[in-house]
């Protein structure tokens, strides 16, 4: 099963695929961890994807879209994977629909976790003030872009895959648990 996890920032998207690569022994492929890990690295794509992430914007799709085509070919994703981050605009959907064609490969379905911009400002804001001083500040005001972001650029996709007929919308203000259940119940359905 290939799957695509859509849904803003902190909505839950990196805990519920931790527990879908354990209950459906599928693999998570996050572009966000696979660029982190990128900087971590000291590679040249590191350098030139922190400084755009530090700001909360995306990083060019010719990096994700290749990083994601390389990925896709590893032997360890021939079970099945779920895409975490990726695609994040309707540029990058096009190009992963072409990758997929190409490799004969199917999207069986795009699980949307639906969460209130309300609920997650007020959860940034927390969080800010949970962990103090000036820079948490501007944690807050980078989390309050990349939400922006999510809106203009990757909420245009919930339509795309809703006219392919693969999206499914659960959820993501209930318990984690909950969540889960619902995750299965939308694959099962
Ligand atoms: P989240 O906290 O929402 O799970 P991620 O870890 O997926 O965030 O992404 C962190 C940052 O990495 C993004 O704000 C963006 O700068 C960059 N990034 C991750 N995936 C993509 C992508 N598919 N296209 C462009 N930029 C991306």
């Amino acid at each position: 099963m290939n799957l695509i996890l859509l849904g803003p920032p902190g909505a839950g998207k990196g805990t519920q695929a931790e527990r879908m690569v354990a209950d459906l022994g599928l693999i998570q492929l996050s572009t966000g961890d696979m660029l982190r890990a990128a900087v971590a690295a000291g590679t040249d794509v590191g350098r030139q994807a922190k400084v755009i992430m530090d700001r909360g914007d995306l990083v060019p799709d010719e990096i994700v879209v290749g990083i994601i085509a390389d990925r896709i070919e590893e032997p360890d994703c021939k079970n099945g994977f779920i895409l975490d981050g990726f695609p994040r605009n309707t540029a990058q959907a096009k190009a992963l629909d072409v990758m997929l064609t190409e490799k004969k490969l199917t999207l069986d379905a795009v699980l949307e976790i639906r969460v209130d911009d309300k609920i997650l400002i007020s959860r940034i804001e927390g969080r800010a003030r949970e962990s103090g001083g000036e820079r948490s500040d501007d944690n807050a005001e980078i989390l309050k872009k990349r939400l922006a972001v999510y809106h203009d650029q990757t909420a245009p996709l919930l339509p795309y895959y809703e006219a392919q007929n693969r999206l499914k919308v659960v959820d993501g203000m209930l318990s984690i648990d909950a969540v889960s259940k619902e995750i299965k119940k939308a694959l099962n359905a």
